[in-house]
């Protein structure tokens, strides 16, 4: 409340305002980053990225994502070419994207799928060999940090979503973090209508500013996010705690890279059956029968949709394929308290054959 008093003082209620700017400004110490332009949701910065990067041809990325990853691409008159993801930590498997680069490829797409870090040294590396450019869908990274290095300083940009469901918020909102200027230039044209003042409009732009409100909204969050993380990290380790060495379950594991800043930002849980006994969807069944709601994030694969299924080539994607049919991420959040993770735990417990 106290955030928005001034804004029914000045009314100045959207198009970059005083709060927009605070916001960029914050964003951009927080989360270590060149730049940060502020948009109206994660979608819409992914989507106005890629348009702004002038791309053609075909996109490598994750099938193992949200429906806007490939959306984005889709909307952009580009061809998503699904590349398959690592078993340990559900990112892009970059050893495998040499062999999906055909003439038409402009691009790698890759998400920090869950928070974990892509093989951002290798997705560069190959990137450089090929002239492509690199767009990070970091919708579920938000403060992850890499030593000192900030998550959305790799690759050429990457997205944050802040919607209501992620680990940081505006309600609605996202944000494109780019070091380029003229990268910069262009999205605001294109958040923008392409106006750039009274009388010069210079591109064909849509309209995805980022509110007063939401940027409030933003402003205080950002107060409570290492507050919230702590305590997300509280609830990770007691889930990690009840549910080690249980044979048929997989729970994350320790950092592959080390120093890692994680956000904790979800927690995925694989399924095997043949060791378990009982499979994901009787799981989800019978948490759902306590009153306690586990998501299938990420199935089914992106590249399943009806409006891709019969679009594209059939994509060979074991890995993605298994970790669809078999995932679950377990109910998380800042208010959550310790014993009902561990209630969650201890039923998943009695579902063993
Ligand atoms: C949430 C999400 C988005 C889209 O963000 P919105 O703010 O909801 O538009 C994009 N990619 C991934 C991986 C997401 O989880």
């Amino acid at each position: 409340m106290e955030e928005i008093r001034d804004l029914w003082e000045t009314s100045w209620i959207t198009n970059m305002g005083a709060k927009h700017a605070e916001l960029e400004k914050n964003l951009k110490d927080f989360l270590g980053v060149p730049s940060v332009s502020l948009m109206s949701n994660g979608h819409m910065a992914l989507e106005l990225c890629l348009a702004a990067m002038h791309l053609e041809g075909e996109v490598i990325t994750t099938p193992f994502t949200f429906a806007s990853t490939t959306h984005a691409i889709a909307r952009n008159n580009l061809t998503p070419v699904f590349c398959d993801i690592r078993p340990d930590d559900f990112t892009m498997d970059a050893s495998k994207i040499e062999d999906l680069i055909t003439d038409r490829t402009c691009a790698i797409l890759p998400v920090h799928v869950y928070g974990n870090v892509c093989d951002v040294d290798a997705i560069d590396k190959i990137a450089k060999l090929y002239g492509l450019k690199v767009i990070y869908d970091a919708a579920h990274a938000f403060g992850v940090k890499v030593g000192d290095r900030g998550i959305g300083s790799y690759g050429d940009a990457s997205i944050f979503s802040f919607h209501a469901t992620k680990v940081f918020h505006t309600v609605e909102g996202g944000a494109v973090c780019y070091s380029s200027p003229e990268l910069g230039q262009k999205l605001y044209e294109l958040k923008n209508f392409g106006i750039m003042d009274e009388t010069t409009v210079t591109g064909i732009g849509a309209n995805a500013k980022m509110s007063e409100f939401h940027a409030a909204m933003g402003l205080v969050n950002l107060r409570y996010h290492d507050a919230n993380v702590k305590r997300r990290q509280a609830i990770c380790s007691t889930y990690t705690e009840h549910l080690r060495g249980i044979p048929g379950l997989r729970i994350p594991e320790d950092e592959k890279v080390p120093l890692t800043q994680r956000n904790y930002a979800y927690y995925p849980v694989v399924i095997e059956k043949t060791l378990f006994g009982t499979d994901r969807d009787e799981v989800a069944k019978r948490l759902a029968a306590e009153n306690i709601f586990v998501r299938k994030y990420f199935y089914p694969l992106t590249s399943d949709y009806q409006c891709y299924r019969d679009l594209l080539p059939h994509s060979d994607t074991p890995v993605a394929d298994h970790i669809a049919a078999s995932v679950i991420t377990l109910p998380l959040s800042p208010s959550m308290e310790i014993e009902d993770a561990v209630r969650i735990c201890d039923l998943i417990k009695t579902f063993r054959r």
